[in-house]
């Protein structure tokens, strides 16, 4: 905390350098190897968010040397259509990761989709083989914004050893990911959900807090201890299209150590992760063996 209060963890630029060494990289890739990394994106129907994530990835693809395929397949499309693009792609050497923009139409099980990827082309991370390399210590994809948070975290020096962490969320997307990444950096982790009964008696106890819940307003000043670090994976539009975490932002502010704004925090960093998962990809698939992005070092 300064006197100003607290530290604002600025994502666009953790992300900005982070992409400045992922660029750097890809090239001494492409030199190496003479191609490209490649990330295809497969997106069913038109949900204009889904629309706007898909073509901020495809963006950051392009400026650090990613080559990137998005592929619009129709709302209507059947479960084995989109099954069956997902095995072209699984073959194709051109594509390195597989990514299919969430969430699907009501007919089409997620779980099936995730399943079809291949494990080692799987750069968001949800392959349940993933997620089990993660549980079992032995991460090779982890998802993208757990992963950018601790890397957050890391570029600003905080280390999560032995801190009292709280993770509001328990989703297998995010809250579950961050608990696990938080254990191994030695932080003693809790994590809360919807059926928690006291939310406040347990952040009142933590150094640092992950709200990833989806419910602007979630976590107020009354239940934080003054000097926690605060991370706000919460994205909420209200009216007016003005987007907003899960966190008092202004009120929270004059009494953490450091916290995330929203938008600028948490969100730049998910794609980053995105990119770096997608070169390690292409590294592994040519018999490469790049270190843990968010391991210690
Ligand atoms: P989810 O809906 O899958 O999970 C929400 C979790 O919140 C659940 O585990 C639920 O138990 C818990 N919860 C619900 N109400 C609660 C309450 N009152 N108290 C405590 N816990 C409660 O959501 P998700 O996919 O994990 O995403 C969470 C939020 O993070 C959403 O707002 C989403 O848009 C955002 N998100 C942001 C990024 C990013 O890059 N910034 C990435 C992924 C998700």
């Amino acid at each position: 905390m300064t006197d100003a209060g607290a530290l604002i963890i600025d994502g666009r630029e953790v992300s900005k350098s982070l992409r400045e060494g992922i660029l750097a990289e890809v090239s001494d890739f492409v030199d190496r190897h003479g191609r490209k990394p490649g990330l295809a994106v497969i997106i069913v129907g038109a949900d204009p968010a889904s629309r706007i994530y898909v073509k901020q990835k495809a963006k950051s693809c392009a400026a650090t040397g990613i080559h990137s395929l998005v592929e619009e397949l129709p709302a209507d499309s059947t479960e084995e259509e989109i099954l069956s693009r997902i095995e072209e792609l699984n073959r194709n050497p051109e594509f390195n990761g597989i990514l299919v923009q969430l969430p699907l139409p009501p007919h089409i099980s997620e779980e099936a989709i995730i399943e079809a990827i291949s494990p080692d082309k799987d750069v968001d991370g949800f392959h349940p083989s993933n997620l089990g390399a993660l549980l079992l210590d032995r991460p090779r994809f982890v998802p993208c914004t757990p992963l950018g948070i601790i890397r957050m975290l890391e570029h600003y020096d905080i280390d999560p050893a032995g801190m009292e962490a709280v993770v509001i969320g328990r989703s297998n997307i995010v809250g579950k990911p961050m608990a696990l990444l938080l254990q191994r950096r030695n932080a003693t982790v809790t994590i809360c959900h919807s059926r928690t009964r006291d939310l406040g008696e347990h952040t009142r106890r933590a150094d640092l807090i992950v709200a990833a819940v989806g419910k602007a307003g979630l976590l107020t000043p009354e239940m934080v201890t003054p000097g926690a670090i605060i991370i706000d994976v919460g994205m909420n539009r209200l009216e007016g299209r003005k987007v907003v975490g899960d966190v008092d932002f202004e009120g929270l502010r004059p009494i953490a150590r450091a916290i995330t704004p929203v938008p600028g925090g948490v969100g730049p960093m998910t794609i980053t992760m995105l990119l770096a998962n997608t070169l390690r990809a292409a590294r592994m698939a040519r018999g490469e063996k790049p270190p843990y992005q968010g391991e210690k070092r």
